[in-house]
Parts: C-alpha cells; structure tokens; sequence
C-alpha cells in the first residue's frame, strides 16, 4: 500500500528576542505558549511552543529565539510562508486586530481563497486562511475567543530550490495528492483535516539564507515510533538519507533534507507536551530535560525573561 503522510506535525522558524516572539505569537496571534524548554543542542537559548490549548500535532510552531543574531533570507531551500486556519467569517476580526495593533498587512487569493498576509516582528511571513475544517481551539486569550481563534496550520508554503523534485518527494514518495495547478504555484492535500495543504512554488527561486526571521524545518506526523521507522525504511529505500531517530522529549524526531534543499523532519504524534506538566500548566515554567537539569541555575541566568502578557 502506498505510504501517505497525515500533514504538518511543527514548523520551527529562528527569530529573535524571545518577549517580542512571545508577544506576537501569544499576545497578538491568540496561541497557547504550551511549552518553554531550551535548544536541545544549545541549552543557554530557548525553544518555544506555540499551538491550540494542548499543542495537538499540526498547530505548533516552535522557535529558536536568537536575540541579536544576523538576519536570515527568505528564498529558495525554505518554508516561505505560513499559513493558519482560522473559522470561516472570521477573517474581518483577524484583518481589525492587525491594524489594532498597527501590524500592516495584505490580501492575496490563491486557489480561490483569501489570504491575510503579514509577517511577524522578525520577519517571517505568516497567513490566515479561513478553513471548514480542523476543530476549533479551545484556547481564549484576550480578545480572541473560540469562534475566532486559530485552529492550527492551514498549511504551508514552500520555496524550493529544484520544484520539481520537490514535488515528486511530495507526491511520489510521501503520498501526498496534487489537487490544483494555479500559474506558477501547486497545491498538494494529505489526509489529516489540519496542516493538510501544501502549495509548492514551481518556479525555483534565489536560495535562502539562515537566520533571524527564516524557518528552520518543518515537521511531518508519524503515528508512532514504528510508523515513524516505516517511514525512515521507506525514505531510504528511495535514496534519501535519513538521521537516527533523536528524542526530543515531546516526541521523537527524524530529519532528511529534501532535494529542493528544504529540512524535512518526521515526528511522532506521541507524547506530546503533557509528558512533564499538567494540561493546565502548560508553558508557564521553564521545563529542561533530565540532562540539563543538574545545569538549571546557569542556563535560566543566561535566559532573558519572557512573560505571556495580554496586549489587548
Ligand atoms: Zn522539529
């Protein structure tokens, strides 16, 4: 049976000082900080979650805040935009809440639908989207209440560096199914109801550069630890190098750069962010893995503070 991806498990982007991320993604955009940990392989900086009220798989993005760090370019080899699902009519809310916060933004169509497009403090480029499908999020902050919040990605919006062996990856070895053609872009669908839709630009672009402002890797979903090693077999079987599964606490996570040069990781769905905090204290303390517990004192007098604050 062919193998098919579900969609977006996280999407990890580098910005920079911490407050202002959290500022933005929390206090202006609505989603739950659910996790506040350190970079696994660089423990005196941050690695923030932001997703729906339990950071189910397909609303998280996380970030590496790299406060003073060279600004990065977007451009070919990368995520180029992001995009969010929120309920249908909610788009004039999102639109007033922008210019609330003076955050200027445009509107574009693509496959029929209308895209608020904006980019965040350190420059990564962010849309919403309305979308039928996906539950909504549970999670109220400020103004922003369940009928207007973010459900979790729409999907996402990709900037190759070789499209065309991008998208047979996509379609030919990840299952995804290509639905549309629009001028230079094609959009791919998988299976789950959120962070299911891939827009691959199909003309290759400049090659991005990493920094402040760029995505990282983005993320896809295995069911399990066996599902994620079907998956490994199945990638390699196909010529494409995979890591060794690494524990990232919250679930486990293999990578694979795709031949358009984009990060590609796969992650499993388990077990997720109530593995070491209750469902109601999600993200409010910085929690560190086991090895760099012994080091907490030194690596919070390196942290910069960070605050959820409603900006409303
Ligand atoms: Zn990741």
């Amino acid at each position: 049976m062919k193998k098919k991806i579900k969609g977006i498990h996280h999407i990890t982007a580098i910005v920079g000082n911490p407050q202002e991320n959290v500022d933005f993604y929390a206090g202006v955009l609505g989603l739950r900080m659910v996790k506040q940990t350190v970079n696994f392989d660089d423990p005196g900086t941050y690695h923030l979650y932001f997703g729906d009220e339990q950071g189910s798989p397909g609303t998280v993005i996380t970030f590496f805040p790299w406060d003073g760090a060279h600004q990065g370019r977007i451009g070919g080899g990368q995520v180029g935009s992001t995009s969010y699902a929120v309920p249908k009519g909610s788009l004039p809310f999102w639109e007033d809440r922008l210019k609330g916060f003076t955050i200027s933004f445009s509107k574009s169509k693509r496959f029929g639908e209308t895209y608020l497009q904006f980019k965040d403090p350190h420059g990564l480029e962010v849309e919403l989207v309305e979308r039928e499908l996906g539950k909504s999020s549970q999670w109220s902050f400020g103004k922003i209440s369940p009928d207007v919040a973010i459900k979790g990605f729409a999907g996402a919006f990709l900037l190759s560096a070789s499209p065309e062996l991008t998208a047979q990856l996509l379609e030919e070895v990840m299952g995804f199914e290509l639905v549309d053609r629009e001028g230079t872009v094609t959009r791919f669908k998988s299976t789950a109801d959120i962070g299911n839709i891939v827009d691959l630009n199909m003309e290759a672009v400049h090659r991005g550069r990493m920094g402040v402002g760029t995505v990282h890797h983005i993320a896809w979903r295995a069911d399990d630890d066996q599902d994620q090693l079907s998956w490994k077999e199945h990638l390699e079987n196909n010529r494409y190098p995979v890591t060794p599964v690494q524990d990232r606490n919250y679930f486990n996570a293999i990578y694979f750069r795709e031949h358009g040069d984009i990060l590609f990781e796969i992650a499993t769905d388990p077990p997720g962010f109530t593995v070491d905090e209750t469902p109601d204290e999600l993200g409010i303390n910085l929690k560190l893995p086991p090895q760099y517990e012994p080091l907490r004192d030194k690596i919070e007098q390196v942290l910069l503070p960070i605050k959820v604050r409603k900006l409303d």
